[in-house]
């Protein structure tokens, strides 16, 4: 079977050495054509199709360590499917060892320490769901069915983020096995270097099998959800927006969205697949308090619908699921703001109303407070000046639609980009974005992440990421 070394050059790997491997997993091993094969490699964004050489569909750490030294063995190409939503399709690689990871999903909660140990191959919903049984939440992102790893691997933020920091800010461990086949333990006092690489530097420096989370009093009712108006009303709704987000308390996040309305059973029929501006609020603190805190989104103008209630956390979560479903295309232009301007909001509106697809959407999110109190370098992730996000997000179903769906995504983000403050999420990158927006991402950290990786991966293993080359 044809395989790609780290070198880029195709080898033949016999069917007795794939065997040697097979004996060594309690995981499965797939190659093309076996039953499991197109489910492990296929992503989220169906713009991706790439075709590894062999799936390890990994049980636990030990699966994994046999996987990276049977790799170095071998001198094989390697990657690494958490939860398979990068945008970029960084989870699977042609003609390389795919180590799948989605079937570790265990989450064990240490109630006394306020941790929760999450296995790599969890979606947020895992933890969620294990977390609220004891009224307690890691710092996560908005919808359920994204991997843990990817997103605290590159910074993470969701709901709790302006109370508490990035997801990467709140991890006190992870379980890493290195590009030589071992098993670490890393934290603030054991290879901090390590530590500190992985904290926003995505998977660069080796496979996390497990990842602890410092948890929080989240919940598990919470005032959530989602309040919407005819587009025509944006311009209202944005300053609106732009001025409770100004004031809100850190227990207030709240998000704008303009798209095309989706055929939800809380918005009318007759509006659907119209133009509508939304807001999505969630208020993490005592929900008696909240429900005033949100009341001036709820009076606000004649609103089409409003889902904006005391609810579970851990539904909340899963709010936006059916908006992002796998198997569509994908395209995000994304970039951080400092402060809403009314005339970036004027473009915004603009660029709504021309979307070429049902699905597409102009998100704009909140998550200024914690994140901005510590020092820059406290981990890579850095962007400290952020307060906002603003997503253009291209999302469509044709392939035939590719070139105007890209196009709209584009120019978009090339009219709004004067507003940013030169930086941009990692995790939000797209395919087709290179070494210059890794630079915009990962600033100044780049040259200490370069020296961490020459410690941990001289030979580059970890390379299909957004790959920091070794010195
Ligand atoms: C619908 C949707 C919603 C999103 N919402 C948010 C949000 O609210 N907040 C937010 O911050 N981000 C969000 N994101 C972005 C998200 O953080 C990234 O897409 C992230 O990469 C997803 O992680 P994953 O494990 O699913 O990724 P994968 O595609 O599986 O992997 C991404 C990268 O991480 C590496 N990797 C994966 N697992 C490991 C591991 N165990 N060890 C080492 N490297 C590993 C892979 O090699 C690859 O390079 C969202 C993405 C989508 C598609």
């Amino acid at each position: 079977m044809k395989a790609k070394t780290l070198d880029g050059l195709d080898i033949d790997l016999k069917p007795e050495t794939v065997n040697g491997l097979k004996m060594q997993l309690q995981g499965l091993l797939y190659m093309p054509g076996d039953a499991g094969y197109e489910e492990s490699r296929s992503l989220w964004n169906a713009m991706i199709d790439r075709k590894p050489a062999v799936v390890a569909r990994c049980l636990g750490t030990a699966d994994v360590m046999a996987c990276v030294r049977f790799a170095r063995e071998h001198n094989l190409l390697l990657c690494i499917k958490g939860g398979g939503h990068n945008i970029a399709g960084l989870a699977a690689a042609d003609g390389a060892l795919m180590l799948d990871l989605s079937l570790m999903r265990g989450v064990w909660v240490d109630r006394e320490r306020r941790i929760a140990h999450a296995q790599a191959g969890c979606i947020l919903g895992d933890v969620d769901r294990e977390t609220q049984v004891h009224g307690l939440a890691a710092v996560l992102g908005f919808i359920s069915t994204t991997g843990i790893a990817g997103l605290t691997l590159g910074g993470g933020f969701g709901y709790l983020t302006r109370r508490w920091g990035w997801t990467a800010d709140n991890v006190t461990g992870m379980d890493v096995v290195t590009a030589d086949g071992r098993l670490v333990h890393a934290s603030r006092d054991e290879y901090a270097d390590l530590f500190w690489g992985l904290c926003g530097g995505g998977g660069n420096f080796g496979v996390v099998t497990g990842f602890d989370y410092r948890l929080h009093d989240v919940g598990p009712e919470v005032v959530g959800g989602l309040v919407a108006w005819p587009a025509s009303e944006a311009a209202g709704v944005l300053e609106l927006y732009r001025t409770l987000a100004e004031q809100a308390p850190p227990e207030l996040t709240l998000v704008a969205l303009m798209r095309r309305a989706p055929p939800a059973p809380w918005l009318p029929p007759e509006r659907h697949g119209t133009p509508v501006v939304a807001l999505l609020a969630c208020y993490s603190g005592d929900p008696d308090e909240g429900e005033k805190v949100v009341a001036p989104i709820k009076s606000f103008g004649a609103p089409i619908g409003d889902v904006l209630v005391r609810r579970p956390y851990a539904q909340l979560q899963t709010l936006l699921d059916a908006t992002q479903p796998k198997g569509r295309r994908y395209y995000w232009k994304s970039e951080y703001l400092s402060s809403i301007e009314p005339a970036f909001c004027e473009k915004a509106i603009e660029h709504a109303a021309n979307v070429r697809s049902p699905h597409s959407s102009v998100i704009l999110f909140q998550m200024s407070g914690a994140l901005n109190q510590l020092d820059y370098d406290h981990s890579p992730v850095g962007n400290r000046d952020a307060r906002y996000v603003f997503n253009v997000a291209g999302s469509w179903e044709q392939p035939d639609d590719d070139q105007a769906n890209i196009e709209w995504a584009r120019n978009a983000w090339h009219d709004m980009k004067a507003f940013s403050t030169g930086g941009t999420y990692i995790n939000f990158l797209t395919e087709d974005e290179g070494q210059e927006r890794i630079e915009a991402a990962l600033g100044s950290a780049l040259q200490r992440l370069a020296e961490i990786k020459t410690r941990w991966d001289p030979q580059n293993v970890f390379r299909i990421n957004r790959n920091v080359k070794p010195i």
